[in-house]
């Protein structure tokens, strides 16, 4: 049976994007040694490292003065590393979630944090909008997408200082307003590449202000200046990046993956509202385009492991939602496709048509 793959992370890929990592595996580039048993040091691979870089600058229109590195220990490094580097005495933070609280928590081992905006007390169901953001802020971190609880800010911030983006969950989904941020981060496990490989945008300038001493490995700048070399970095997850960057290019570029993933959120919230079994969890105007969490109407909240059942005969898989929401989770990023939204709201209609 065909599988309609929904996980949250890490998730669904082009299926040529595995292939050709698959085929490299094997034999990488007509060497005769395996992508995994080759040294990042060797000619060959500096070109993947160069090629994904300059494809992630192109596809987001990354202007001058910025630069791209790769690094491991996910976006939850990041949490850590980013205040390390660009904190200087005060940084603001938006409580949007659980990972956005995640890295408030971290931010604090460096300095004043302010809880700009939350939405804890409403458990989430928004975003927080209208609020101050004051001007004596080194930055504003936010979480554009909250993968657990489905709300997302789809467009950049207006703000009076400059932004820190944890976009893990919809980097590459959307055109962005780069010049708008000191730095954005992304594990790239849900939207860009197989898990292994963290993705992050740092503005140069910023660099070596903050005043405290780093290790070696925080800097930022020790990976700039060495083009992302300076340990080994994670070659498998960055040659499956650098197949995803030729796909979303060869696809129309993040334009054409913005009108995609707009087009899978309406057809199936569309059956959200319209099926009276489900109910949606978030504020409409805040909805996820990427994870679109929905529950059972509370008349027929029993039938939530039926109806999941239900679906898992027919494909679909990964619709369980975050253990702190409940219901269900469908993880629409770039590669998800219409057929496999299709296939869901298919689903959700012959299981109505069962009650
Ligand atoms: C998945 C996720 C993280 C955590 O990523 P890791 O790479 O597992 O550390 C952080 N932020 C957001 C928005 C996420 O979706």
């Amino acid at each position: 049976m065909k599988k309609y793959n929904f996980n949250a992370g890490p998730s669904m890929l082009p299926r040529e994007v595995i292939e050709n990592t698959a085929k490299q595996i094997l034999d990488f580039n007509g060497t005769g040694l395996s992508l995994m048993e080759i040294s990042h040091r060797a000619k060959y691979f500096q070109p993947v490292v160069d090629e994904a870089e300059a494809l992630i600058k192109e596809l987001l229109d990354i202007p001058q003065g910025y630069s791209v590195i790769f690094l491991g220990g996910g976006a939850s490094l990041q949490f850590m590393q980013i205040p390390a580097n660009f904190l200087l005495k005060k940084a603001g933070y938006l409580n949007t979630g659980t990972w956005a609280k995640k890295a408030m928590k971290e931010a604090k081992h460096f300095g004043e944090v302010v809880e700009v905006a939350s939405s804890a007390e409403d458990g989430y169901m928004h975003l927080p909008h209208n609020f101050d953001i004051p001007a004596d802020l080194d930055y504003l971190h936010v979480c554009t997408n909250n993968t657990i609880y489905g709300t997302e800010y789809r467009k950049d911030l207006d703000s009076p200082v400059p932004l820190i983006g944890d976009m893990s969950s919809d980097i590459m989904s959307r055109p962005v307003d780069v010049s708008k941020y000191t730095a954005i981060y992304a594990g790239a496990q849900k939207n860009m590449a197989m898990a292994g490989v963290t993705v992050i945008i740092v503005k140069d300038e910023l660099l070596g202000q903050a005043p405290r001493e780093l290790p070696t490995m925080l800097d930022y700048r020790t990976h700039v200046e060495k083009g992302s070399m300076f340990n080994t970095p994670p070659v498998v997850p960055i040659y499956s990046l650098l197949e995803t960057m030729r796909w979303v290019k060869a696809q129309g570029g993040v334009k054409e993956m913005d009108r995609r993933a707009q087009e899978r959120a309406k057809i199936l919230y569309d059956e959200i509202d319209r099926n009276k079994l489900f109910r949606g969890t978030v504020a409409a105007e805040d909805r996820s385009v990427m994870n679109l969490c929905f529950v059972m109407n509370d008349e027929y909240k029993e039938l939530e492991s039926k109806f999941f059942d239900f679906a898992t005969e027919r494909g679909m898989v990964g619709i369980k939602g975050h253990r702190s929401v409940g219901g269900f989770r469908a993880s629409c990023y770039n590669a998800q496709t219409i057929e496999g939204v299709n296939a869901l709201v298919k689903a959700m209609k012959d299981f109505e048509k069962t009650i």
